[in-house]
């Protein structure tokens, strides 16, 4: 075949495709235009999955109708004029190609007129060329339709989803700028039916609310209040789910640097570290996070459909958000209420250790002033804690939970679990001061793996190494090892290596956070062991210390509090 210049319909068509992929991307464009266009209302309305019909209607600035034609030029924009300008961006669009793209692969009507101006216009597009155009009265703001989607390109049509799964995409479209832009607000009637609505007052847990249900809203932790976060270059922002809650994936997370949504791999997972030891395996969180950096710090024009931003200086933006995630996390984690864990409150006052006489220090001793967040609303979450409160020990209970009294009422401690947690705090900070307590063996012991765990306990040599398993290879499937963490060396160390290459999954970046919790796991005292009071006592004090003190490192909860409130209702005293 010769070579020759293809057809500018094709051309145009080609050009679509890399940003025009499904309905949903015709919808994010859109949305994006209106946004721009400083709109405060956005009302969405689809049928047929987006294949009908796309309508979208804002009270933004409008088109000049001389100008309506001229948007579906390739390369039009009004947002900048020279390449420089990307780097000092304000909007969302910049390259002039959403409209002509839609309309490569639509049929295009919109309205337009602008604020003071007594007359729009109106253009109808098909084929990617005026079809008709004119004059029209209407409010100040624009609406833009594409119906027949992608029905001159059935290649395009073939690797759709259904039109539910298609619809679903446009609905996550409009959730993430609904929570994007609280300040904005958003309708999206789905096939005649209203399916999302913000207040668009401004508030992100209200629009959280309307996106994920009052239950959810209400277990979101603010990160912007937080004081570490003023003055930053980079600014961290948002709202994250305590640990209460949870997802089952990751798709709940959403990430937007400068007001534009992003995905970003690397992102997601310093938040989810940022959750270390405070869910469970295969738990994520839900997190809407918003980033701002100086527009001269990204470059925005790295992806056909802008979804992903290059960062000058990575790494500070990861640290910034992992750590405003994990400080929240840390100064907001409440101590789950009795009534949260489900535990009725008459059962566990009526069980007789708890007034034994061991009590400690004589009751006079300690007195305890009624926190102000008790007098009202006791157990609303969100109560911003930093360490626990002086607990004074009562007794234990089935060798199992310690009882002791706080400022706020009865705590129950599961022993077990509030020990995992204070060794695997202690494993922690003890392994970035490289200060990890490590016991020689006199003579080495050997140490046998099955085929399969001989290659994953290979790779990870160096990390059983950085916590104190030192380990040599001695023939194919069977190690030697030469030292072990102090905390296992009257332990069962061999089980907890076999538990831990078990539970190892692809998930590689997990096995230094499972090898500490296993290790915690496997020194902490057990449920059902008798402590002495000594004992109870030290591990109080300790748990006092800890950073999170209110769920071991699987995400379980460690203690439990029964406030004087709900003591008080037991027992028809309020
Ligand atoms: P870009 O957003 O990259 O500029 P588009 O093709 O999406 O390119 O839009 C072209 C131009 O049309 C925009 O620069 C803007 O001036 C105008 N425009 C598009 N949609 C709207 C809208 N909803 N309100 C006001 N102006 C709009
Ligand atoms: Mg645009």
């Amino acid at each position: 075949m010769p070579i020759q210049l293809l057809d500018p319909q094709v051309i145009s068509r080609i050009a679509a495709g890399e940003v025009i992929e499904r309905p949903a991307s015709v919808v994010k464009e859109l949305v994006e235009n209106s946004l721009d266009a400083g709109a405060t209302q956005i009302s969405v309305e689809i049928a047929g999955g987006g294949l009908e019909l796309i309508r979208i209607s804002d009270n933004g600035c409008g088109i000049a109708a001389s100008d309506l034609e001229m948007a579906f030029q390739r390369h039009a924009t009004s947002k900048i004029t020279r390449f420089e300008d990307m780097f000092s961006l304000h909007s969302l669009g910049f390259r002039g190609e959403a409209l002509p793209s839609i309309a490569a692969v639509a049929e295009v009507e919109v309205t337009s007129c602008q604020e003071g101006n007594p007359s729009g216009g109106r253009l109808h597009m098909r084929d990617g060329k005026t079809f008709k155009k004119g004059a029209l009265g209407r409010s100040s703001g624009t609406t833009i339709s594409a119906v027949r989607l992608f029905q001159s390109v059935p290649a395009r049509l073939k690797f759709l989803k259904s039109r539910p799964t298609e619809a679903a995409h446009i609905a996550a479209v409009i959730s993430q700028y609904a929570l994007d832009y609280p300040e904005v607000k958003f309708s999206l009637v789905m096939d005649g039916k209203a399916s999302l609505t913000t207040p668009g007052n401004g508030k992100l847990s209200d629009a959280i609310i309307q996106v994920y249900g009052l239950e959810v809203a209400r277990n979101m932790l603010d990160i912007g209040e937080q004081e570490w976060n003023t003055d930053a270059a980079i600014k961290v922002g948002g709202m994250v789910s305590g640990p209460v809650l949870s997802r089952s994936t990751s798709n709940y997370i959403s990430l937007f640097v400068n007001r534009r949504w992003i995905n970003s791999r690397r992102l997601s997972w310093a938040i989810e570290e940022a959750y270390h030891g405070l869910l469970m395996t295969g738990k994520h969180p839900i997190a809407i996070i918003n980033i701002e950096v100086a527009p001269a710090d990204i470059d925005v024009n790295i992806h056909p459909t802008k979804s992903e931003v290059k960062f000058k200086d990575e790494s500070a933006v990861y640290g910034a958000v992992q750590r405003a995630v994990r400080q929240t996390l840390v100064s907001m984690t409440p101590v789950s209420s009795i009534a949260e864990v489900a535990v009725a409150p008459y059962e566990a006052t009526k069980q007789p250790p708890l007034f034994s006489p061991h009590h400690a220090g004589g009751a006079g001793t300690t007195s305890y002033s009624k926190p102000e967040s008790s007098q009202s609303e006791p157990q609303r979450l969100a109560t911003p804690k930093t360490t626990l409160p002086a607990l004074r020990l009562l007794g234990q209970i089935r060798n199992s939970y310690i009882v002791a009294e706080g400022p706020d009422g009865l705590y129950l401690i599961d022993q077990h679990a509030a020990h995992e947690r204070i060794l695997f705090e202690k494993l922690g900070a003890e392994k970035i001061l490289g200060k990890l307590e490590v016991q020689a063996l006199l003579s080495p012991l050997s140490f046998e793996v099955s085929p399969a765990h001989a290659g994953v306990l290979a790779e990870h040599l160096d990390d059983l190494a950085e916590m104190g398993f030192l380990l040599e290879a001695f023939g194919a499937n069977t190690y030697l090892a030469r030292t072990v963490p102090a905390l296992l060396a009257e332990k069962d160390w061999k089980a907890m290596l076999s538990e831990l290459l078990e539970s190892v999954g692809r998930e590689q970046s997990q096995f230094m956070e499972r090898l500490m919790a296993l290790t915690a796991c496997h020194s902490a005292v057990r449920f059902g062991q008798t402590l002495g009071e000594d004992e109870m006592r030290e591990l109080l004090r300790q748990l006092e210390q800890v950073e999170l003190p209110n769920s071991c490192p699987h995400g379980r909860p460690t203690l439990i509090c029964l406030t004087h409130e709900q003591l008080g209702k037991e027992f028809k005293r309020v």
